[in-house]
């Protein structure tokens, strides 16, 4: 099978298609899943909302503990029995919490309350216990100062439990999501609370922290994007599919018409060879064909420009380069042709007068040059389109296409006064020219061409017997 442009153009498809289905599935496999730090919504508000409210609750509780007169009264006098019964009404009030009130001379614990209180203080309630920590599982620690008046006493410290928190946060709808609650010490500075999700998440993209107010918590979330479904996949493919089918389509179209145009060209110079008639130009469109186009055409100028040159020397007589006895057969024969359309033609048949005398006085080459010169006399004085050909020896005969006789009479007159009377055939040697001439007239009533030459001929032997120098003429 022989490759063309429309095979070359789907194997192209062809390929271009694979590559991009390789593409695409590389594009599939890399993308999936594709993480992007945003929370589903629904989710953000609902556990943020829960936390921040539960952090409002507890404050509003510590700040109505530290005004109660008898926690006021309890940490001004440092009475046990007093401090006791606060405690155990404040309990009794706030199941679940855990409440210490810690006076403002205290020196003890600073460092396991740095966030929330800005003086020491010592345990109260249960001297000696374990402080609870900042982060313990969704326990927020809040802390309100106690005052007398414009004096600090000292400051409630309320942690609170809330195992609601953790049920909703161990519930978040979270699907290929990871989520962590993260407490702040100081900014920059963190602890993970909680977790939950794919942590493996964490590695491929950045967070969404979001601040929940009133706590020292924020919440950082990252969240994977389904990956596109496969159904997008397609249609993507269907779109470039097409796109890459018109995109080969038009250029395998355009570059058929070029090519075209260009073979196109190439046949035309092949026939213009034959024709031997070569244009101007021959437009072409590739770069690749520029080159043997321009050989092409160098070739066919040299090959028609030497079968013009052979025929031109074919049809010329080789010594006076007038027509030859074959071309004036030829010309008269296209011109009786033309009688039927009733158009007119003359002839006139010349001869030199002793010409003979030339050729033995002077030689044969100065008779070479009388005919010659003779010859070029008559092309230069008659019109473009008289024909003239030499029919052998001292002979000549001009056509006169589209002349009647007697216009033939005068035009024969013309040439003979125009005519030079003297040649000078070689140096210092000095001819006079004296010619007879026959004249008639094409008939459409000859039964042969050469009729019309006849009696020119006899014309002319008439005019040798009248004295030659001068021209006879016969009507058909
Ligand atoms: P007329 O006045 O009756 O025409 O006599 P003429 O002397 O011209 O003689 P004619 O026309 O009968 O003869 C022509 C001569 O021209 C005959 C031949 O020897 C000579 N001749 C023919 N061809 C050539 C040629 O090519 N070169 C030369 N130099 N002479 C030629
Ligand atoms: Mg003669």
């Amino acid at each position: 099978m022989k490759p063309s442009l429309a095979r070359f153009s789907l194997a192209l498809f062809i390929a271009l298609e694979i590559a991009l289905i390789v593409a695409m599935l590389t594009v599939y496999w890399l993308s999936t899943p594709v993480v992007v730090p945003q929370l589903g919504k629904g989710e953000q508000p609902l556990i943020a909302q829960q936390i921040e409210n539960m952090a409002q609750d507890v404050r509003q509780t510590a700040r109505l503990i530290a005004r109660h007169p008898q926690t006021v009264a309890c940490l001004k006098t440092g009475a046990e029995a007093l401090c006791r019964t606060q405690a155990a009404n404040i309990y009794a009030l706030n199941e679940g919490a855990q409440i210490y009130l810690v006076p403002a001379q205290s020196v003890e614990s600073q460092a396991a309350y740095p966030a929330i209180l800005p003086e020491a203080y010592t345990h109260l309630v249960q001297p000696g216990e374990t402080l609870p920590t900042a982060t313990s599982n969704f326990g927020l620690t809040v802390s309100e100062p106690v005052r007398d008046g414009s004096q600090l006493l000292g400051h409630v410290v309320l942690t609170q439990a809330a195992p609601h928190l953790q049920e909703l946060f161990d519930g978040l709808p979270l699907p290929g999501g990871y989520l962590e609650l993260r407490q702040y010490s100081m900014p920059g500075v963190y602890s993970v609370v909680q977790r939950r999700g794919d942590e493996n998440l964490k590695t491929s993209a950045s967070a969404t922290v979001l601040p929940l107010n009133g706590t020292p918590w924020k919440l950082a979330v990252w969240q994977a994007q389904p990956s596109m479904p496969l159904l997008s996949y397609f249609t993507v493919w269907l779109v470039l599919s097409l796109l890459l089918a018109t995109m080969v389509w038009l250029v395998q179209s355009r570059l058929h018409v070029w090519v075209s145009e260009d073979l196109n060209a190439i046949v035309n110079l092949v026939t213009d060879i034959r024709r031997q008639h070569l244009r101007g130009i021959y437009p072409v469109n590739l770069m690749e064909f520029e080159k043997p186009v321009s050989m092409l055409i160098k070739l066919a100028q040299l090959t028609v420009g030497k079968q013009k040159q052979v025929e031109t020397e074919a049809s010329l007589d080789h010594l006076s380069q007038v027509y030859n006895r074959r071309s004036f057969e030829a010309r008269q024969s296209e011109l009786f042709k033309t009688l039927q359309q009733g158009l007119m033609h003359s002839l006139l048949i010349i001869d030199i007068d002793n010409f003979k005398f030339v050729n033995d006085t002077y030689g044969h080459d100065a008779g070479d040059q009388l005919i010659v010169q003779f010859g070029l006399a008559l092309k230069t004085h008659l019109r473009g389109s008289d024909f003239v050909a030499r029919l052998g020896g001292d002979e000549f005969c001009v056509i006169f296409p589209n002349t009647p006789l007697p216009r033939a009479i005068e035009l024969a007159d013309r040439l003979r006064a125009s005519l030079p009377a003297v040649l000078e055939l070689q140096p210092g040697v000095l001819h006079r020219l004296n010619w007879s001439g026959g004249l008639s007239e094409y008939s459409r009533k000859d039964s042969a061409e050469s009729m019309a030459l006849s009696r020119a001929d006899n014309a002319l032997l008439e005019a040798k017997r009248n004295g030659r120098n001068t021209t006879r003429q016969k009507a058909a």
